[in-house]
């Protein structure tokens, strides 16, 4: 075993999405040296290629990790007292429901820490750590894509409890007229948060993808809606000092101000702190790490604060 004579420290990440699976290899200071995407395909394909990045690069350079962080989509057993710490539970997506992302890297690299979060708490992690969250630590990260997720943490710790939040999921106070218009498009809860402001809910409604609707489109303000009445029960619950939005649908040009007006409209005067009354703009943000944020979330599971 080669790689135990080695001084450099490494750390691996691994960032698992619906679409892809990106591997990466970071040094001390957590800057990453070599990434890899893996489709995400089916689990008996995807993972034996996950460990052959990381051994092929731990065999290249005769380096073993420090430790090996793992941000996935989820359901996901995050309990590590749990013999099934770090499967995939009970899920739609097709052959994923009990593969294992410990296993292998343990046996793999026996004795090297492996850290699982949920995808969103590991890009929570890195925002707070070196993006739109530095010094706060209490905050919640929401990515409205495909799905939506978030990640809260409070403490600068994650929480976890039963299994994790599945914030995607909230029920949405909606107008008789909008209830009327639309169903929404969660296959569970119709018009949950998911089923309402994702961007296949989107397109559901409106027959285009959301990034074909221009910011005037009507469709964008029972969006915002949703998007605000999850920000303010999760103030009302959690209340976070920041709350960063991210992915494919935060990204439509005018939406951010849509939010924050709403949420001060919503909140109806009750929370009375200057951060929500005078500078929401600086509250309710955008990420800073962008696509990164997955990966370097991953990196920050297993690498020690400086
Ligand atoms: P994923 O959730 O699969 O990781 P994204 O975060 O990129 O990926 O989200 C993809 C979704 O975001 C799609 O439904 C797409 O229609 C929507 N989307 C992507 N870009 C935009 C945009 N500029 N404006 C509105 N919606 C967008
Ligand atoms: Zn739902």
């Amino acid at each position: 075993m080669v790689y135990l004579m080695s001084t450099s420290i490494r750390y691996g990440a691994i960032e698992a999405g619906g679409t892809k699976v990106i591997c990466g290899w970071a040094d001390e200071k957590g800057e990453l040296l070599e990434t890899t995407r893996i489709d995400t395909g089916l689990p008996e394909e995807v993972i034996p290629e996950v460990t052959q990045f990381f051994l092929s690069v731990s065999e290249s350079g005769t380096i073993a990790p420090a430790g090996i962080g793992v941000g996935t989509f989820g359901p996901v057993e995050l309990d590590a007292d749990n013999a099934s710490y770090g499967s995939i539970l009970r899920t739609p997506k097709p052959g994923w429901e009990g593969a294992n992302w410990v296993a292998p890297l343990k046996t793999l690299f026996p004795g090297v820490p492996v850290v699982v979060e949920t995808d969103v708490n590991a890009a929570a992690i890195a925002e707070m750590r070196w993006g739109a969250a530095r010094w706060i630590e209490d905050l919640v990260y929401i990515t409205i894509g495909t799905g939506i997720g978030a990640g809260i943490i409070t403490n600068g710790k994650p929480i976890h409890g039963l299994t994790h939040p599945e914030v995607g999921h909230m029920h949405i106070p909606r107008t008789e007229e909008d209830r009327k218009a639309f169903a929404g498009h969660c296959p569970f809860h119709g018009d949950c948060l998911e089923g309402l402001a994702a961007g296949p809910a989107i397109e559901a409604r409106w027959s285009e993808p959301a990034e074909s609707l221009p910011s005037s489109h009507r469709a964008w303000g029972p969006v915002a809606d949703a998007i605000a009445w999850a920000c303010v029960n999760l103030i009302f619950t959690v209340s976070p000092r920041r709350i960063i939005i991210g992915g494919g649908v935060s990204q439509a040009p005018g939406l951010f101000p849509k939010i924050r007006e709403r949420v001060v409209k919503n909140m109806a005067g009750y929370v009375d702190r200057p951060e929500v009354t005078d500078y929401i703009d600086e509250y309710i943000v955008p990420p800073e790490l962008g696509q990164e944020a997955g990966i370097k979330g991953a990196i920050a599971l297993v690498l020690p604060e400086e």
